[in-house]
């Protein structure tokens, strides 16, 4: 148990399951550029028909869907509007300004989530030629640097009627859009019926190896194909990995109930063992703590490693525990064994 390491640096960490791999072996294949493959055809149809959309795409990775629907959906020198913390905007390597040459306007949102009168005020004004020209708003839910953190829906349909009013398109980075309707009433086909385009990822939660999946119109997703094409995303034999996407779409998202329920518990933990003084409300799978003024989270992390639990710095005093499928209840035991040790052993 000592030497067990207990890995919480991602919900994209895990392994597929004997099913999973079961199921990609199994998988019918063709080549996916000519759109001869079954199974990645089945995965876009089954994602599409779940959201009540015509069409979706299935991508190696949620950068690529994000990406994919910014460069569809704007022109150079167009604006979009997100949140100062959104991954399409610092986790994704510039590439909105690398793709679609785009302006971005940051708003300080609440854990990473925008309110209607936020992205109104943030409009510009289509006929002064000094601004760039609004056309863009990309809202994720749940949110990554927010913590997990999930959007009232009501606040949504608010952002979609400001968006509505003034000729804006809206887009969903829904990398952990699950998690969110896990914890909520809505369904897909909600989502689905607000905006322009979603972008879910089959690799955090739900367990994949490999694998996002865009969703919207057959217009915009034709586009999009194109687009993910000059990008070199055209891939053929792909229904091996969209296999595991359509098992985990059965199989999985039952189950993140269980990663929200072990995230609480994560929290008291560290809150009861460790030096973190605080933690974002805890509301799906993450978990950030904040710590000390006097406690880097790198010096935490480091000391974390030494009892084999790893963890991510996520900001000068901020750490982030994620938890996943490969993290189950014997695992959250000896979690709590290694932190009482860790705890008696704190020099800070
Ligand atoms: C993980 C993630 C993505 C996609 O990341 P990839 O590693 O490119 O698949 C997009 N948005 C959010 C919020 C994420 O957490």
């Amino acid at each position: 148990m000592e030497n067990e390491v207990i890995d919480l640096r991602s919900d994209t960490l895990t392994l597929p399951t004997p099913e999973m791999k079961h199921a990609m072996n199994n998988a019918v294949l063709g080549d996916d550029v000519y759109h001869e493959d079954p199974t990645v055809n089945q995965l876009e149809e089954k994602v599409a028909a779940m959201f009540g959309r015509e069409a979706a795409l299935f991508c190696p990775t949620g950068t690529m869907t994000n990406q994919l629907a910014i460069k569809v959906h704007t022109k150079p020198g167009d604006e979009v509007i997100c949140d100062q913390l959104s991954h399409v905007y610092l986790y994704e390597g510039g590439g909105i300004a690398m793709n679609a040459f785009s302006s971005v306007r940051t708003l300080a949102g609440d854990y990473g989530k925008l309110s209607a009168a936020m992205v109104r005020d943030a409009i510009n004004n289509p006929n002064d030629i000094h601004q760039p020209i609004t056309r863009l708003v990309v809202l994720e839910n749940t949110t990554n640097k927010g913590g997990g953190s999930i959007y009232n829906f009501d606040e949504i349909k608010r952002i979609k009627t400001i968006c509505k009013d003034h000729g804006l398109i809206l887009h969903l980075d829904g990398a952990r859009l699950f998690n969110a309707l896990t914890e909520t009433s809505e369904t897909p086909k909600d989502y689905g019926e607000v905006f322009d385009s979603i972008s879910i990822c089959l690799s955090k939660g739900l367990g994949c190896p490999v694998g996002s999946v865009l969703i919207g119109s057959s217009v915009f997703i034709k586009q999009a194909r194109r687009a993910r094409k000059a990008m070199g995303g055209g891939w053929r034999q792909a229904g091996g990995l969209a296999a595991a996407g359509i098992y985990a779409l059965d199989n999985h998202i039952s189950q993140l109930k269980n990663d929200h329920f072990r995230a609480k518990k994560v929290g008291e933990l560290l809150m009861t063992y460790t030096d973190i003084i605080s933690l974002y409300p805890v509301e799906t799978n993450i978990v950030i703590g904040v710590l000390p003024e006097n406690i880097e989270a790198v010096t935490f992390v480091a000391k974390m490693k030494e009892n084999n639990i790893l963890c991510s710095p996520f900001g000068k005093n901020l750490v982030r525990f994620v938890t996943h499928l490969d993290f189950t209840d014997s695992h959250l035991d000896v979690l709590e064994s290694k932190l009482k040790l860790y705890n008696t052993s704190r020099i800070l």
